[in-house]
C-alpha cells in the first residue's frame, strides 16, 4: 500500500520509498535531537543530505510555516490597544517557541519531498 503525499510529509517519511523515518526520533514536535536525522533511510538507504547545503534551502519551505503561525498574532497586536499589544506579541513568541521544532523538521521533510521522486 503506498503511502499519500501528504502522510510521507507530515509523517517525516523519506521521499523515495516513504517508510523509512527522516529524523531519529519520532513525532512533528520533539524538543530533545530535533534536527538529527539519519545519514541514509533505513528502508531504502537513499542518502538524505543529497548535497553539501543541502539542508539550507529547507529554510524556503520553513519560512512560510513560520508567517502562517506568526502573522496573525503580528496582525492582532497591530489592531490592539494598551496592554493588549503586549499579550499578543508574548503569544507570538510563546506560539514561536511551541512550534519551533514543527517548523524545522516540516521545513526539511517538504524540502526533500520536493527534490526526490517517489519510486514504489
Ligand atoms: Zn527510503
Amino acid at each position: 500500500m503506498n503511502l499519500p503525499l501528504y502522510k510521507s510529509i507530515f509523517g517525516l517519511k523519506c521521499p523515495r520509498c516513504r517508510k523509512g523515518n527522516l529524523f531519529t526520533r519520532k513525532g512533528i514536535i520533539v524538543y530533545n535531537d530535533m534536527l538529527e536525522m539519519h545519514d541514509e533511510c533505513p528502508n531504502c538507504s537513499l542518502h538524505y543530505d543529497l548535497e553539501n547545503g543541502f539542508w539550507l534551502g529547507s529554510l524556503w519551505t520553513s519560512y512560510p510555516i513560520v508567517i502562517l503561525i506568526e502573522v496573525p498574532f503580528l496582525f492582532a497586536a497591530l489592531f490592539a490597544e494598551g496592554y493588549m499589544i503586549w499579550v499578543y506579541f508574548a503569544l507570538m513568541l510563546l506560539s514561536f517557541l511551541i512550534t519551533w521544532p514543527l517548523m524545522l523538521r516540516l521545513g526539511r521533510s517538504i524540502w526533500i519531498h520536493l527534490n526526490v521522486s517517489y519510486k514504489s
